[in-house]
């Protein structure tokens, strides 16, 4: 996978986040399902909220990557 070293940019240009007014955190979308969802374990403990799919540019000015190794791998932006 990616090295470790370097912080890199997000590869994907979709990302879904919750449709929560409280949500500061995008997600990487579970690419196992039909239905917009985080890659990482935030999908099932959060069962009951919805997610939808947007585009990372248009999240980047105010919102955080996912630090979950299954989403982002703990970069930041
Ligand atoms: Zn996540």
């Amino acid at each position: 996978m990616s090295r470790a070293a370097a912080v890199q940019e997000p590869d994907v240009e979709q990302v879904v986040v919750s449709r929560s007014q409280y949500a500061d955190t995008v997600h990487r979308p579970d690419t196992g399902t039909d239905d917009p969802r985080p890659a990482c374990a935030q999908a099932g403990a959060d069962k009951r909220r919805e997610w939808r799919e947007v585009s990372l540019a248009s999240q980047r000015p105010h919102r955080s990557l996912c630090r979950n190794p299954a989403c982002f791998g703990g970069e930041w932006w």
